[in-house]
């Protein structure tokens, strides 16, 4: 299907992705500059990493939430969605993870205890409560 590239607004095709060829080529090229660079400099800070890379730091600061960087930043923080704790990477705390987890696996593994219904009503808690 047709549609607008996010980034320069130019129509081009493509099923799923939200930007024409070149600008998908030069996002690939800023993720890899600045992954190498902090695989390179682990102690680096966003503000060096976005100066050396020429990257953008509002797009370091969105790989980092997507969890797409082996070795963040220093200085990165970011909070967690749920329940506003301080991490540095994903966007969920190891302890939100957790609860999130067990209340999936609990799920799995006792699909009787119509606990389907109550896994979704804990996850739109959970949800809700981060807007608080
Ligand atoms: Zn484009
Ligand atoms: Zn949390």
């Amino acid at each position: 299907m047709l549609r607008n590239c996010e980034e320069c607004n130019r129509v081009f095709s493509h099923p799923s992705r939200g930007l024409c060829p070149e600008c998908y080529e030069k996002a690939q090229k800023d993720f890899d500059a600045v992954r190498n660079y902090l695989k390179e400099n682990p102690g680096a800070t966003v503000v060096e990493v976005a100066r050396e890379t020429e990257v953008d730091v509002d797009l370091i600061y969105e790989y980092i939430q997507e969890g797409r960087l082996d070795v963040v930043p220093r200085d990165a923080s970011l909070q967690c969605t749920i329940c506003g704790a301080s991490i540095t990477i994903g966007r969920v705390c190891a302890r939100c993870r957790n609860d999130l987890r067990n209340t999936m696996s609990q799920k799995a593994q006792a699909p009787k205890l119509k606990s389907r219904q109550d896994a979704k009503v804990y996850m739109i808690e959970h949800l809700k409560s981060r807007n608080d």
